[in-house]
């Protein structure tokens, strides 16, 4: 028989032709390639010369003009939100906490957290983001019933505290207030709760604060819990030179070489920031197993010293898994990873006036296959290759900064913003369609957020104003 009078295997979706970078194993990219989904799952990846005429999609995704590459993961959102735009300007970290993001999350109700959510993971879609971790929301059944309408995939857990670690607690508000007993239990909750629920595209976390609000005993019991649960634990951690000052000064320790000391480190830890390490942090993290979410316009926008302390090129080349994270709303005023990418490839070069520091390529893996890695979906989802699931960002490379087109890994790193994506599939399922979102009415969750932010910017007394005069 020629290859003529085979018939087409008929799957779901297939991508037919562009580039498709697959961040698989071999690193492979292909400049006219083909994707075949059948289900959830890849089923065929490669030239396009010699799979298009081997399957026939339901649907047909065009990929000519356009760059596929694997869905991109956000390692740090929240999902409790504050009004974008409205945190009083020139704050340190632990100052705009206290003043506004804190009293802003404690106001939300369950409905509230509901629609925050759907309108967090919506933009998150739209500007290519498959996969996040949040790091502890209120109101967590609200917050799945909307993961779970978005169609995102994710790890969540409760928002945990309690309010007794180094920073102390003058000027936290009164608001899920408990003891570490407690604690644990509403992390054990948690736990089933997300199980419960029993979403394939939601797994759980072991979710406390940190950031100098948490004591040793709930860290630790927490850290031992992501073990026995099989899940992970996710906190604030070295968040700046300032937290590293308090825990020095509380426990004579550095932060992370504290979760070390108190035997909190193990391969279940997942932190965020991690903006000042020292060189033996570094060794102590990779020995741990631990995973990090950078989040460098955050770290940019709240003068965190994420290029003078950050030691990116040092953990990346120990092998920890480094993911990039972007936060909630005014710690970074965007969710868009391929900025992320952007910065994690550029500040370390800058810093250490060497620009070979951090690699165009290890910044792509930072932005897709290390979020996989990092928030421990590996076994599910990673680069575009056969039998995984297929969770695909498409870019729209018709555009100047698409074009010149040589070399596509130059260009989503220096040159392209979310705003060029053009189609999202996670599990198979396409959820941004030419750039308008399949699941859910963008404009009228847009207006029922600000509705939600000027509600709460009148209780907690901010009128959020440029400095200038506005007519
Ligand atoms: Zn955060």
């Amino acid at each position: 028989m020629t290859q003529d009078n085979v018939e087409p295997i008929e799957v779901d979706v297939v991508i037919d032709g562009g580039w498709i970078v697959t961040v698989d194993p071999e690193r492979r990219i292909f400049r006219d390639g083909f994707v075949a989904i059948d289900g959830t799952k890849i089923v065929a990846v490669g030239q396009r010369a010699d799979l298009a005429h081997q399957y026939r999609g339901r649907r047909t995704v065009d990929g000519r003009n356009k760059v596929t590459i694997p869905g991109m993961s956000n390692g740090h959102r929240h999902l409790l939100c504050c009004a974008k735009g409205a945190m009083p300007e020139g704050g340190t970290t632990l100052q705009a906490l206290r003043s506004f993001i804190y009293p802003s999350f404690s106001r939300l109700t369950e409905e509230d957290m509901h629609t925050y959510a759907l309108h967090a993971t919506a933009e998150m879609i739209r500007f290519g983001t498959t996969s996040f971790q949040e790091p502890g929301c209120n109101h967590l059944e609200a917050v799945l019933e909307a993961i779970a309408a978005s169609g995102m995939r994710c790890r969540t857990g409760p928002w945990t505290w309690d309010q007794a670690g180094s920073a102390g607690d003058a000027d936290l508000p009164n608001w899920l207030r408990f003891t570490a007993p407690e604690a644990v239990k509403r992390l054990e909750w948690g736990v089933e709760t997300v199980r419960k629920f029993n979403n394939p595209r939601i797994r759980d976390a072991v979710t406390i604060e940190g950031v100098g609000t948490c004591s040793d005993e709930l860290t630790v019991a927490a850290a031992n819990l992501a073990v026995e649960a099989d899940s992970l634990m996710v906190l604030h951690k070295s968040t700046s030179e300032r937290e590293v000052a308090l825990e020095q000064q509380a426990f004579g320790h550095r932060p992370i070489e504290h979760m070390h000391k108190i035997g909190a480190l193990n391969d279940r830890v997942f932190m965020n920031h991690v903006t000042s390490v020292a060189d033996w942090e570094v060794r102590l993290i990779a020995d741990s197993g631990a995973r990090i979410s950078k989040n460098p316009s955050t770290a940019l926008k709240l003068a965190k010293g994420t290029t003078q302390f950050g030691k990116w090129p040092e953990l990346l080349a120990a092998g920890v898994p480094v993911m990039l994270g972007t936060d909630a709303e005014n710690c970074s005023n965007h969710q868009d990873i391929t900025r992320a990418i952007y910065l994690a490839a550029l500040l370390p070069r800058d810093a250490r006036q060497d620009p070979n520091a951090v690699s165009a390529e290890q910044a792509v893996e930072m932005g897709t296959i290390n979020g996989s890695r990092a928030l421990g979906w590996d076994d599910v989802v990673g680069g575009i290759e056969v039998g995984k699931e297929a969770d695909i960002t498409i870019f729209e490379a018709e555009d100047f900064d698409w074009r010149p087109l040589h070399n596509p890994i130059a260009n989503l790193v220096y040159g392209a913003t979310g705003h060029s994506v053009h189609t999202v599939l996670i599990a198979g399922e396409v959820v941004l369609d030419n750039k308008q979102l399949t699941r859910v009415d963008e404009q009228s969750l847009r207006e029922e957020v600000e509705a939600i932010d000027r509600r709460v910017l009148k209780e907690i007394g901010i009128d959020p104003v440029p400095a200038w005069p506005v007519l």
